[in-house]
């Protein structure tokens, strides 16, 4: 007789140092939210007792990162660090040539200038903030060929990420293959909740492109928990590991945007990789008005060290299986208490569904917005709005009515304990029990740019 038993992941490393948090009272929480215009990327982060704001630089560096912020070697022009980092991007994603750049909007900037012209399309797997601005600044427009349940916040597809054929063929037919300077990819898709693409959409769209003579450049800021879910969900791949993986990823693209922020482990730091000679040398070129020289791209030495590193631990499998299995955690712990929260779970965070949480709360009246100031004011957990203030204005200065108004609470790596995931759950079950009482907001200061940052707001 045989008998199985659960095994339960755990955290492969330990813990050196700690941070101590601040407690707050409600009283002290309503002051903070007011003072911050109930947007909670205007709280100070000393008010915030749980902060899944983001997971972009809050990830706990370790001890090998740090050792490696001591080997800075702090030239102005061609810093040792930048060979290892160089070494490090060919050797684990397979891109030719490397340009540092502070953050990851810092490499969206140039690529979109380098490529796009005026009256130039953009197809994408869903928008992202920050890359669909650059596209637009310069003179691109974005055009969405995710799958539709991509937008269904129910729908339990596997690879949500995944490429919708008929609408990216629709988009090549009507403008030509010549006004598509490339087609933006993401990796494990932000906007869709931390949603991966999978390896047999990859190779059909490296196929497509081929054939029509078309870029894909690689938004690999979530590269290797795309890799994760491949490995978990995609028949094949069970045996795989990780960085095999993200190297076949990587492998059907021509060039990549990379945050550093996200899984590669580090507090700043980004990228553009590229296998074209000629746009290497204009980026190399333009790297230098924007950022810096093209071997600090806007990054310290020891920057660019850490982010060596942090590239290497993020491909480790059993990181994986803890970071992935830490949001999961959590996932699963809001269903038990009839959270409604986007299926499946992703990769980054647990992205609640407002429009299902505050039912009688209109699109116009912030129900995402709303949700997140009110998770503060219970417990002092910091989540972030992704709806309409998100989705911002178009070029004729009209809303985005986007289907999806989220909540998002973002998972830091290495950063919380299962204790954390507890507590967070709990409070938002407490906000549940009393939703029929929230009312909604109004916007009454509107930034031109990403709004979402800097936008105020009053209760109704
Ligand atoms: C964070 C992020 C970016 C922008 O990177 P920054 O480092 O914040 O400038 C781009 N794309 C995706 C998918 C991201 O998550």
């Amino acid at each position: 007789m045989s008998t199985t038993y659960h095994r339960s992941w755990a955290e492969p490393y330990k813990i050196k140092m700690v941070e101590l948090l601040k407690m707050t009272t409600r009283g002290q929480r309503l002051r903070a939210i007011k003072e911050a215009g109930f947007n909670t990327f205007l709280l100070k982060s000393e008010d915030v007792y749980i902060d899944l704001l983001t997971d972009s630089g809050t990830s706990a560096m370790s001890d090998r990162q740090w050792a490696g912020l001591m080997m800075g070697d702090e030239a102005y022009a061609g810093s040792r660090n930048f060979y290892r980092l160089e070494k490090a991007v060919q050797q684990y994603y397979g891109y030719k040539y490397l340009i540092p750049t502070h953050q990851g909007r810092g490499a969206e900037n140039i690529i979109s200038k380098i490529l796009i012209k005026p009256g130039d399309v953009i197809p994408g797997n869903m928008y992202f903030t920050t890359t669909r601005l650059h596209q637009e600044l310069a003179g691109g427009t974005f055009a969405d060929i995710i799958i539709d349940e991509a937008h269904d916040p129910v729908s339990e597809h596997p690879f949500k990420g995944n490429v919708d054929f008929d609408k990216l063929d629709r988009i090549v037919k009507q403008y030509g293959a010549s006004k598509i300077p490339y087609i933006s990819i993401a990796t494990n898709v932000n906007m869709a909740g931390g949603q991966p693409i999978s390896m047999a959409n990859l190779r059909e769209l490296r196929e497509y492109t081929h054939q029509h003579g078309i870029r894909v450049i690689h938004d690999m800021t979530r590269v290797a928990e795309n890799a994760y879910f491949i490995q978990q969900r995609e028949e094949g791949f069970k045996k795989r590991h990780i960085r095999d993986i993200v190297k076949e990823i990587c492998s059907y693209t021509d060039g990549a945007t990379m945050s550093a922020k996200k899984d590669a482990l580090v507090n700043i730091g980004g990228f553009l990789a590229t296998n074209e000679w000629d746009v290497f040398e204009e980026a190399r070129n333009m790297v230098v008005v924007y950022e810096g020289l093209h071997t600090y791209g806007g990054l310290a030495g020891r920057d660019m060290e850490a982010m060596a590193i942090g590239i290497e631990e993020s491909l480790d499998d059993n990181h994986m299986h803890a970071r992935v299995g830490q949001v999961e955690y959590l996932g699963h712990k809001m269903e038990s208490f009839d959270i409604p929260i986007v299926r499946p779970v992703g990769g980054h965070g647990i992205f609640v569904d407002a429009r299902r949480f505050l039912p009688h709360l209109t699109q116009d009246e912030f129900p995402a917005q709303t949700l997140a100031a009110e998770v503060y004011l219970e417990s002092g957990i910091r989540t972030m709005e992704r709806g309409i203030v998100s989705a911002g204005r178009n070029a004729d200065g009209e809303n985005y009515y986007p289907k999806l108004e989220l909540v998002r609470f973002t998972i830091p790596r290495r950063v919380y304990t299962q204790a954390h995931m507890d507590v967070v759950a709990e409070a938002t079950q407490v906000v549940l029990k009393r939703r029929n009482r929230i009312k909604g907001m109004k916007m009454v200061y509107e930034p031109k740019y990403l709004r979402f940052f800097q936008a105020r707001f009053e209760r109704l």
